[in-house]
């Protein structure tokens, strides 16, 4: 009989934007003519920049002669693509990567999922908490996050570590023992940053403990202060124990094109094993790579043209964070995040439930939220409100929320 993965079993459903969108259909079915506003999306609405869609285009001719037809291509992605990383995002930084450390792929979320393959199942994970609910499900899948307590809404093997107003939303290395340690900054959902003395911090315990810190920069874009670090890398010492993932899906408008790349590099080595090598080899077994018109739209935005028309459409999502964090500060609330990252994390009023202040947003202002407690339980008492949607929807959404208060 057919043995199935025992974990799948343990996992809670994934609740949160599905009561999200269940509440807000329920509401809409009770109250047809409201008109809701949802900054609860966190899919990119700007299309994709002209450079890149002309890329795509061409690569597309191309395709159709004998000249410029491409077959299966290499796993770990075209050299091109690969080359332009390098310089463009490390080498013009001054950061050593090399594109042979550069892995192309079809997300972010693809790379922190899948690149538990090369780790036991038995090494003990840390994650914020709140957190990006990926890294924790796919460690569940993996069976290394033991079992699920609901009345506590979390994993039994898993360290936690809080990400609370008073660190700053940026935790400090664990009392306890880890092996692998999630990190994402700019943070998904808080929009906080981390320094480059915590990344420092960081980087020294990963190199003295033998962890692995596995970096999560989808939001670097975003950045705005002069000193915040873009990559881990920037970090000395970060070499020998840290993995980047990095994607086009938000930097870009690719969430429907599907690009991202990890960065493995060559002296990360854990029992006398090269993470590069063992990365590579399973790419090349399980992943078939990104399409060759991707990667060519992908290449687009390190041109002049490419860069500056993704620049704009940053600047327009950075636009709407300002304009829902200083409204909102200014209606008396606390805002976290926003400054570095497209996500504003709000504090409840009067300590109320993020529930409970998702619904009342949602019935008096007619706009949709994310309640904080679904990333976790220190995102009790916390919504998250994301910069991606339109302006103007935008400008009023804020409106509408300041006159309820
Ligand atoms: N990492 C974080 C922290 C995210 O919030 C997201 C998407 O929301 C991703 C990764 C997914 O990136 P991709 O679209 O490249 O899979």
């Amino acid at each position: 009989m057919t043995k199935i993965n025992q974990n799948f079993l343990k996992l809670p459903g994934s609740y949160l934007f599905s009561e999200v969108a269940r509440r807000i259909s329920a509401y809409c079915a009770g109250h047809p003519d409201a008109k809701i506003i949802k900054l609860s999306i966190g899919d990119v609405t700007r299309p994709l920049a002209p450079a890149v869609t002309a890329a795509m285009h061409k690569a597309v001719d191309e395709m159709g002669t004998f000249e410029g037809f491409h077959g299966y291509g290499p796993e770990q992605g075209y050299e091109f693509l690969r080359e332009a990383v390098a310089q463009h995002d490390y080498q013009s930084r001054g950061m050593d990567v090399k594109p042979e450390e550069i892995f192309i792929s079809d997300g972010a979320k693809s790379d922190c999922g899948n690149i538990g393959d090369i780790f036991g199942a038995d090494n003990i994970v840390a994650v914020c908490d709140p957190v990006y609910p990926v890294y924790v499900d796919t460690n569940a899948m993996a069976g290394r996050a033991g079992e699920y307590q609901e009345a506590l809404g979390r994993w039994n093997r898993l360290v936690y570590m809080p990400c609370v107003k008073e660190n700053g939303f940026t935790p400090e290395p664990p009392k306890e023992a880890v092996d692998l340690i999630y990190l994402c900054f700019p943070n998904n959902p808080t929009g906080a940053v981390a320094t480059r003395e915590q990344l420092k911090t960081w980087v020294d315990y990963a190199n003295r403990t033998g962890a692995v810190i596995l970096y999560d920069s989808a939001y670097e874009a975003f950045i705005t202060g002069a000193d915040i670090p873009h990559s881990i890398f920037e970090i000395e010492g970060a070499r020998t124990c840290a993995i980047e993932f990095r994607s086009y899906s938000k930097t870009a408008g690719f969430t429907g094109n599907r690009c991202a790349y990890t960065v493995v590099p060559l002296e990360l080595e854990r029992d006398g094993a090269k993470l590069n090598s063992l990365w590579n080899r399973r790419q090349c077994t399980k992943f078939n790579g990104v399409p060759y018109v991707v990667q060519r739209g992908a290449a687009a935005i390190y041109t002049p043209e490419g860069k500056e028309q993704t620049r704009q459409s940053i600047e327009y999502y950075r636009e709407n964070a300002k304009i829902i964090r200083e409204g909102l500060s200014a209606a008396g609330l606390s805002c976290f995040g926003g400054t570095d990252a497209p996500y504003i994390w709000l504090e409840t009023p009067g300590k109320m439930g993020s529930w409970e202040f998702f619904d009342l947003l949602l019935d008096k202002a007619n706009v949709a939220t994310t309640p904080g407690a679904g990333f976790g339980p220190s995102g009790e008492g916390y919504i998250r409100l994301t910069a991606f949607g339109d302006a103007q929807a935008t400008k009023t959404a804020v409106e509408r929320i300041q006159k309820i208060l």
